[in-house]
């Protein structure tokens, strides 16, 4: 039986993979491919990612462009935090769609089906199946297909106690039932990463345990394995991080520059993504699309801007008037703890306040895109690492081709070698 298993740690970067800190991943990569060249999507944000690993497209297709965006609805630009647990019906009601292209829980309903369990936030999860083809378990969001309840919803809390509450009961319930996918998405080490400095000993601590969950699912796969079944074993993460180094707050500046009208106008609406700024310009503002461009690339704060026209160039495209992708200024300089890599971040609306000091990601800077891909099956030799690039739209149709079930209209690209 062809079956796909995949574990994501989340927040994990690929440097902080080794026998010491992760000893079971250091051990898998003997008997797995390793991907030293994987990337993600930009914003290198969960829940703009959640949804580019379910579609296997980036976010210029399925369209949920972050974190946090803005939508035009009614002809006003209206910004919204995608963690909510509405936010993707809401989406649905406005353009449509909760995402522009099928995801794999629906492309694997007349072939086995998808259980996903999921410790980060409601968006997030509802981003791989926000349709309900297959099954999902969240601590605020359980349900099967049709959105029928499930006889025992997940209630666990977003730690790594949590953590280990669901992977028991991921290896208990969803393997035994052998369905086509499933997948496991922890909510660690992100979430203590955001809480703690990169390295410090409260952050080794809970790797250590995220670590020891991914071990418990690499044992129960191998005696799935032992009975017969053919399974593709994925294990990695969806972004890293980056040590937060100051907080800029997007909006008020352009309010300062005379570019935006006032805090809650919405001729112009910067929505932070973390370590990057997603821009929109209402329609009716198209004259002042070159001032803003030419504020943005003089600030020093904004490492890299990305104009309308070469949003495809980081997979994404100017729906809803989103004009500018700014990635902030980041740099190699180390922290206390002796881990490179840090950011600035843009000041939230709705998610918790920045932290300087403490892990962020949603940009392109190095480390916060060094995010870890090891797969183990048919396909992928282990130990060896493969120089070639991969990203994270590659994941659906790699799970889909060991299902053999087509991967027709999808961005990314199959990883098996013949
Ligand atoms: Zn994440």
């Amino acid at each position: 039986m062809h079956r796909a298993v995949v574990v994501i740690l989340d927040g994990l970067r690929r440097d902080f993979v080794g026998p010491a800190r992760t000893p079971r991943l250091a051990a898998f990569a003997a008997d797995a491919a390793s991907f030293p060249a994987f990337r993600t999507a930009f914003p290198s944000a969960t829940r703009a990612v959640s949804a580019s690993f379910a579609t296997g497209c980036h976010p210029a297709r399925h369209t949920l462009q972050g974190n946090a965006v803005a939508l035009l609805e009614n002809g006003t630009l209206v910004p919204h935090d995608v963690g909510r647990p509405d936010f993707l019906a809401h989406k649905r009601a406005i353009t449509g769609h909760a995402l522009a292209v099928p995801t794999l829980a629906e492309r694997l309903v007349p072939s086995g089906g998808a259980i996903i369990f999921n410790n980060v936030s409601p968006g997030a999860a509802n981003a791989h199946d926000p349709d309900a083809h297959g099954h999902l378990y969240h601590r605020v969001i359980s349900r099967g297909p049709g959105g029928a309840p499930v006889p025992q919803p997940l209630r666990v809390t977003l730690d790594a106690a949590g953590d280990r509450a669901m992977t028991e009961r991921f290896i208990a319930e969803a393997l035994p039932r052998r369905p086509a996918l499933a997948v496991l998405w922890l909510g660690e080490p992100d979430h203590i990463q955001h809480e703690t400095p990169l390295g410090s000993p409260e952050h080794l601590a809970v790797l250590r345990e995220a670590d020891r969950n991914a071990g418990a699912v690499i044992d129960a796969v191998a005696r799935q394995r032992a009975e017969g079944d053919d399974v593709l074993l994925l294990i990695g993460s969806d972004h890293g991080h980056e040590t937060v180094s100051g907080a800029v707050d997007v909006e008020a500046e352009l309010i300062a520059a005379g570019l935006k009208a006032g805090a809650e106008s919405t001729d112009v609406v910067a929505l932070s993504n973390g370590t990057a700024s997603l821009v929109y310009l209402h329609p009716d503002q198209e004259n002042r699309r070159g001032r803003l461009e030419d504020f943005l690339r003089s600030q020093s704060w904004a490492g890299m801007v990305v104009p309308a026209a070469e949003l495809g160039t980081i997979g994404q495209a100017p729906h809803h008037g989103l004009a500018f992708a700014v990635s902030l200024r980041a740099d190699d300089a180390p922290n206390a703890y002796g881990v490179p890599g840090r950011a600035l971040a843009a000041m939230p609306r709705w998610d918790k306040p920045v932290r300087e000091g403490c892990g962020q990601h949603g940009g392109l800077a190095r480390y916060e895109q060094s995010p870890v891909l090891m797969i183990e099956g048919p396909g992928f030799a282990g130990g060896t690492a493969r120089a070639q690039a991969a990203h994270i739209v590659d994941l659906a149709p790699t799970i889909l081709r060991h299902l053999a079930v087509p991967a027709a209209n999808m961005d990314g690209q199959a990883l098996q070698v013949a």
